[in-house]
């Protein structure tokens, strides 16, 4: 790998301001394009996870003390580090991810604008006061850090979702530890090593990695430990939940999706179409707000699946650093045989093939671009996140029908609705049990809006104001005798 910078990657987790180098423990990350080994990342045991944990209740007292402002300029200098350093954090993390590289540089400059919306929302924990209830008093409400937090991130984004919970944590005033996927750890270091450039005190940040369960477990145990914020699949995320609750702490839960993209008849299927390959498509369909299931009115069914059909037929599928690849590997062959799974099932139980691509012959982690047809509520790729590079499309006859299977999962994430008809897009804006929503728009993730689902994918908002509350406890104080 040539990067501009080679500081960048570091084979090390960072333990309480120290970088601590991967050494008989290192376990591999491996390059999901190739089999390669990118690196090793350091296995800490459970007393370096306890250090970590310690050093952020010491920086706690310290950085709390930090005026928005000044935390604030921190912050705005690892943006502006991260924009600078915008190359080499995409080349690491193509490397790790698999991602294709212009992929991956939009994924650093959704990072870096975590960190430049928290850095200007530092500014404004705003508290409030209330009418006095009696004569001679004074009520106010403050909002404090929560203080000592953990994070713990996936590797489908591995920089966007370390910007995404650490910026918010560091505005309100918290500390962090944050534990990266063990896919994609060396994206996360890169921007430890930023944040550290940026003036971050020692102890803010700690980043660890190792046995993901006994970190988890310690953690949750800890007392320290004032709050979890969590991206990954749901299983965990009820596993981190029943651990947590012994020391009832704040919980931030980003679970798995099963995102309906609801086409209707008098929908701009031309739009449809590429809000359909955005959404389905990027990162080889491995991201909690894909679409999994295409509901589509009957009138225009075929004509949708025939212009879909040939939208998948451009995509190239490839090492994500050669040149004109738009679709780069799964993450592991694990992923693989998912999918190849759930698709078999599909077909064994009546869906159809419309298209399937070819792959590259090379060895890597790769699934072809797939657009499946006749798929019915009851096979178990209509129910599970199926996280590959797979369009499964239901046809149906009415709005109520729409409505009822869109509903019809324990998840409630992002949906997506394709139509021209004013009033039915207020209606659904109501019906449908999704904490984002986009109407004609498949692109939905931007650091001003809270990003955040319902039901099994969980609670918690990620950007816009509502994000650094989520790091904020409110404090009533009421004064007497005045
Ligand atoms: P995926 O199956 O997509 O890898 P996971 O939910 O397993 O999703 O992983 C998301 C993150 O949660 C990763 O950082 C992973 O290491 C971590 N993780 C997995 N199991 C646990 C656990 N028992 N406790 C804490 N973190 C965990």
């Amino acid at each position: 790998m040539n990067l501009k910078d080679p500081s960048l990657f570091r084979e090390a987790a960072f333990v309480a301001g120290t970088w601590r180098a991967a050494q008989e423990d290192g376990v591999a990350v491996i390059n999901p394009a190739t089999g390669a080994t990118v690196g090793k990342q350091p296995s800490l045991s459970q007393r370096e996870i306890e250090t970590a944990i310690g050093a952020a209740r010491e920086a706690f007292s310290q950085w709390r003390e930090f005026t928005g402002k000044e935390r604030a300029a921190v912050l705005r200098r690892w943006a502006e580090l991260a924009i600078a350093n915008v190359d080499d954090l995409a080349a690491i993390m193509t490397l790790e991810q698999g991602k294709p590289l212009n992929e991956a540089k939009s994924e650093i400059a959704y990072a870096a604008s975590f960190l430049e919306w928290f850095s200007e929302e530092a500014k404004r924990g705003y508290g409030h006061t209330i009418p006095e209830p009696k004569r001679g008093q004074r009520v106010r409400v403050v909002k404090e850090p929560v203080g000592v937090c953990a994070a713990i991130t996936p590797w489908n984004f591995p920089s966007a979702m370390v910007t995404r919970k650490v910026a918010p944590a560091l505005a309100a005033g918290c500390t962090v530890v944050l534990k990266p996927a063990p896919q994609t750890p060396f994206s996360a270091m890169a921007l430890c090593v930023l944040a550290e450039r940026a003036g971050l005190p020692k102890g803010v940040l700690s980043v660890v990695t190792g046995d993901a369960e006994m970190i988890g477990e310690v953690l949750c145990a800890s007392e320290t430990v004032r709050k979890i914020s969590f991206t990954g699949s749901t299983a965990v995320g009820k596993t981190l939940m029943a651990q947590a609750s012994r020391t009832i702490k704040r919980l931030s839960l980003e679970l798995g999706g099963n995102a309906p993209f609801i086409v209707f008849d008098d929908a701009d299927l031309d739009a449809a179409v590429s809000g359909a390959l955005a959404s389905k498509f990027r990162n080889a369909g491995q991201t909690c707000v894909c679409v999994n299931r295409f509901l589509v009115q009957r009138g225009v069914h075929d004509r949708f699946v025939a212009k879909l059909r040939d939208a998948v037929a451009t995509l190239r599928v490839g090492d994500g650093f050669a040149e004109g690849s738009t679709i780069g590997p799964l993450i592991n062959s694990a992923a693989v045989e998912k999918v190849t799974r759930l698709v078999s099932e599909a077909l064994a139980r009546g869906a159809s093939l419309a298209l399937e691509m070819d792959t590259p012959k090379t060895g890597g982690h790769f699934y072809p671009p797939t657009v499946l047809t006749g798929v019915t509520a009851e096979m178990t790729i209509a129910n599970d996140e199926i996280f590959g590079p797979v369009a499964a499309v239901t046809c149906f006859d009415s709005e109520d029908e729409a409505v009822a299977l869109a509903n019809a999962t324990r998840y409630g994430l992002a949906a997506y609705v394709y139509t021209r008809h004013l009033t039915r897009s207020l209606r659904l804006e109501r019906r449908l049990d999704y904490g984002i929503i986009g109407i004609n728009e498949a692109m939905i993730s931007t650091e001003v809006a809270p990003f955040g689902g319902m039901k099994e994918s969980g609670f918690g908002k990620e950007g816009s104001f509502l994000g650094l509350d989520e790091y904020l406890d409110s404090k009533y104080v009421c004064y007497g005798g005045i």
